[in-house]
């Protein structure tokens, strides 16, 4: 009997909505004609917009069931205009990363043909990484509440050998998966600066240790500032890239720009019992409401979703649907036919989205 899995949806603001609407479209049908798996999706209110309207951008109630749901699928969310009275920006997103302990921020980085990258790829090589940045501490740890004075700003970088140790058992799994798919070598890169910071030698020693429950694995160490450098020059070398919050949060760009741009480049926030599936980019309200947003961030995000539950849960099923999810998306980027402005081309958000359910098949 097909398993069910109950999907928490929020729609964001912004493009948000456009893009969902193509995403559950796609997972619906996918779920529609497996045997394997049900797909329940219910959406609730958060966001920007709904702050705007009532003073509340993340509702208690809707938190809870993102917290009862077996997946949570967020679109871009905050409005440049729409802020809290202290100035800051609204994000539900760093809410919920915060409120269910989500520390492996999960970015794939996957360069195939039809890919807008600024890169020179050689024949034969393939760029195939997934960089994890640690989500929940880090140079992020005082964030909002710095000191700051006349003279003196400071911050606070925290590394914890509790977040650390749960972080480096995610990497090492992953490239594990990813090994058993035929998608990588096994390899686990720690991206520090152990050289220079005393922090950063006491999380690569955690590393250290936790790779040897790994012995089937490569595990090794580069600095991040090198590590900037090799994605530019020699990214079909990494694996899985695990590194600190700062770090990643500069290293993801990095890696959105290598694949051509935001409108491509897909991410979870996954902790021990929840995982938020959402795309790198924000509410892009410069082109919201045109039906010029490209989904495929968004959609690749939902394989990534398939991917997490199918092997949470043992439902092979529902890994190979996202992986298909993923090659449906390449396919159609690759013929270049039904791809959105930022892109190069001329589609609607739902024609592109139609394009990739066709190419489901
Ligand atoms: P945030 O700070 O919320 O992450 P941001 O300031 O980085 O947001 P985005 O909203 O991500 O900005 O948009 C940056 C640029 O990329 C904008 O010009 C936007 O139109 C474009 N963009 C973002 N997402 C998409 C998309 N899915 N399709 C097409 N263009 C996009």
């Amino acid at each position: 009997m097909a398993r069910n899995f109950d999907i928490a949806v929020f729609e964001g603001d912004g493009i948000g909505p456009e893009i969902m609407a193509p995403t559950v479209a796609v997972l619906e049908q996918l779920a529609a004609e497996s045997d394997a798996y049900n797909l329940t999706f219910d959406a609730y209110p958060a966001g920007a917009a709904h702050y705007a309207k009532t003073g509340d951008s993340l509702p208690a109630a809707s938190l809870e069931a993102a917290g009862k749901a077996d997946a949570i699928l967020l679109s871009a969310m905050g409005l440049p205009d729409v802020r809290y009275d202290d100035g800051t920006e609204i994000s539900p997103q760093i809410d919920l990363r915060k409120a269910f302990n989500l520390f492996a921020g999960v970015r794939p980085v996957r360069i195939g043909p039809g890919h807008k990258t600024p890169l020179k790829i050689p024949d034969g090589r393939e760029v195939d990484f997934v960089l994890i940045r640690e989500s929940t501490e880090g140079l992020f740890y005082t964030q909002g509440t710095g000191e700051v004075t006349q003279d003196d700003a400071r911050e606070t970088l925290r590394i914890t050998r509790d977040v650390s140790e749960k972080l480096f058992r995610f990497a090492f799994s992953l490239a594990q998966d990813r090994k058993a798919y035929g998608q990588g070598p096994g390899r686990v890169t720690c991206v520090d600066k152990a050289n220079v910071f005393r922090a950063f030698a006491f999380f690569r020693s955690i590393f250290d240790k936790e790779a040897k429950a790994f012995p089937d694995l490569i595990a090794d160490h580069a600095y991040v500032d090198a590590t900037a450098l090799w994605m530019v020059q020699k990214p079909w070398d990494f694996d899985v890239l695990v590194t600190e919050n700062m770090f990643g949060d500069i290293l993801s760009d990095l890696g959105a720009g290598l694949m051509g741009g935001l409108g491509v480049a897909p991410s979870a926030d996954i902790g021990l019992e929840q995982a938020v599936f959402q795309p790198c980019h924000g509410s892009a309200p410069d082109i919201a409401g045109q039906g010029k947003a490209n989904p495929m961030a968004m959609i690749l995000s939902a394989a990534m979703m398939l991917e997490w539950l199918g092997l949470r849960h043992d439902v092979r099923a529902m890994t190979a649907d996202g992986q298909r999810l993923r090659q449906a998306v390449e396919q159609i980027m690759q013929e270049g036919l039904a791809v959105t402005a930022d892109l190069g081309g001329h589609a609607t958000t739902n024609e592109t989205g139609q394009a990739i359910m066709a190419a489901l098949g």
